[in-house]
């Protein structure tokens, strides 16, 4: 990661607005347009086009066109996949500084998040697969195998799915763009990028890059949006269309899983979370706790695997109210363009409204407000929000329950270990979580028996190009990264063979 040493060309800056269909940048059929909001400023910053039916119908016909004809060879030939990736990601690298100007625009992601998840990272990922995809094995010899009777040589082979559709959400759009799409074109599908109506830029500029800095070839890569979430569930049911993966909510997951199942798509979920951190007795409260408080309110607290539910031992409770306390009053939050902030605003005045009105109801229904709770009045323009400290918070309650998506951690005490793993595994998800503790043993011993797709123990970290990363229960299904991540994309033949 780069340290950055001046603000550069820092200011405002509107994206790409036109779609990518079928290897050309067009308007949305009618020239229809909607408006991209800066959630800092609450002002227009500019439009995307405004995809119709038929526009997405022409991407889902151009990408099967173009599959089927094994365009470019691009099903068979690695090398130039690896190539054609490799160009993209030198465009985005090319289109850095620009491309920064515009994440913080539509996301109001604080300006050093770009130099990390929000921007540095998607474009080393974008440059780490084209090796990876040149090394992996697509043809296996597996030796012999015995059954019926037979004994038989076999042979594996992976390929392509075919038209995959990608669909994304807000909260980190390139990282998450460049997640569902790169591996996945390197695997040898086609694919159809769907990126989040919120922040379309962050894909419609993938697509200008694709289209006008790379050779891949027309209909292998598209990005196409629209403000009508009716309009891009077509890509969800459409019998040309073989494969879904999304990354959102787990309520739009379910739904896309219930419209994929009469064509029998394969689908990759990412979904929701709400993950705790049990922080066990013999944790050093000063170091943990600043670090867990204040990591929920980076992003403004719209991570999905961020640890927002924090349990602590019955008689350290007051002592780690007031630290986790003094680390929200004091964090570093407000306008995104300055590097000190490490939290911006909510996307949307939606978005706020709801994570604002969850925390009303937990108060109403019992729990203390420590601090936050509402508008910061320092900050009256721009959708942001105090960090928030809730504690005597009930595991089973709405707030202990569901995912708020905003700067609040809520505290619940424990008695017992058992007891605080019992809590960590109550509720439908199953992303993340955290354990912290002052012997590492121990922390994985509890680390073991939670019930996540991943897990911190002591500050450990699994974020990685090499590490899967996906939810049990209803945080998903499948994995994104490392060796697993990328054979999502694949089917698996087995060829037998004599034995001789
Ligand atoms: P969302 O589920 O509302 O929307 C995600 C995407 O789905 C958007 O592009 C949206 O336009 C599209 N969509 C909505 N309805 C659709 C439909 N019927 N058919 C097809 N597409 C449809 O999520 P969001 O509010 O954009 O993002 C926040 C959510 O994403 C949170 O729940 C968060 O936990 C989750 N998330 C998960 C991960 C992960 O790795 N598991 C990562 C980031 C975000």
């Amino acid at each position: 990661m780069t340290t950055p040493t001046t603000h550069g060309a820092a200011g405002v800056l509107a994206g790409e607005e036109r779609l990518l269909i079928d290897g050309e940048l067009v308007g949305a059929a009618g020239g229809a347009t909607f408006d991209v909001i800066n959630p800092a400023t609450e002002e227009v910053a500019g439009v995307a086009a405004d995809g119709t039916a038929d526009d997405f119908d022409r991407a889902i016909a151009a990408a099967r066109r173009a599959f089927d004809a094994n365009a470019g060879n691009w099903r068979d030939d690695v090398e130039f996949r690896a190539h054609c990736v490799t160009q993209l990601r030198d465009g985005l690298a090319r289109a850095q500084e620009r491309l920064r100007r515009i994440l913080v625009t539509e996301i109001g992601t604080p300006i050093a998040m770009t130099y990390g998840i929000q921007l540095a990272f998607p474009i080393e990922e974008a440059g780490y697969w084209p090796d990876y995809a040149r090394g992996f094995q697509f043809l296996r010899d597996t030796g012999t195998h015995s059954g019926l009777g037979m004994t038989s040589r076999q042979k594996l082979q992976y390929i392509p799915v075919g038209v995959v559709a990608a669909i994304t959400p807000w909260n980190a759009p390139l990282y998450l763009n460049i997640a569902e799409s790169v591996p996945s074109l390197l695997a040898g599908n086609a694919v159809i990028l769907k990126p989040a109506q919120l922040t379309p830029w962050a894909g419609l500029e993938l697509g200008r890059i694709a289209a006008e800095e790379t050779d891949i070839p027309p209909g292998i890569f598209q990005v196409v949006v629209s403000n009508d979430n009716d309009v891009a569930a077509r890509l969800t049911f459409d019998p040309r269309v073989d494969m879904v993966t999304f990354t959102g909510s787990t309520a739009v997951g379910r739904k896309i899983l219930a419209a994929a199942a009469p064509t029998v798509k394969k689908t990759v979920m990412e979904l929701g979370g709400k993950s705790t951190h049990i922080v066990l007795d013999d944790a050093d409260l000063s170091t943990v706790l600043p670090r867990a408080a204040g990591g929920v309110c980076s992003m403004s607290g719209q991570g999905c695997t961020l640890a927002t539910r924090v349990l602590l031992p019955r008689a350290r409770i007051a002592e780690g109210l007031a630290i986790m306390k003094a680390t929200m009053e004091h964090f570093p939050y407000g306008d995104p363009w300055d590097m000190s902030n490490y939290g911006g605003p909510a996307i949307s005045d939606v978005q706020r409204a709801k994570v604002l009105g969850m925390v009303a109801d937990a108060v109403a229904s019992g729990a203390t407000l420590v601090t936050g709770g509402g508008r910061p009045a320092h900050l009256p323009t721009g959708y942001y929000i105090e960090p928030t400290l809730l504690s005597d918070v009930d595991p089973r309650s709405a707030i202990g329950q569901d995912e708020t998506f905003g700067p609040v951690v809520t505290v619940t005490p424990y008695d017992t270990e058992d007891e605080a793993i019992a809590i960590a595994n109550d509720t439908i998800y199953g992303l993340a979580g955290e354990v912290s503790s002052g012997d590492d043993d121990h922390a994985l011993a509890v680390a073991l028996k939670v019930h996540t797709g991943t897990i911190g123990a002591n500050v450990g970290s699994t974020f990685s190009l090499t590490s899967p990363l996906g939810g049990v229960r209803q945080s998903g299904l499948g994995r994104r990264y490392g060796e697993q991540g990328f054979e999502e994309y694949l089917e698996i033949k087995a060829i037998g063979l004599p034995d001789r």
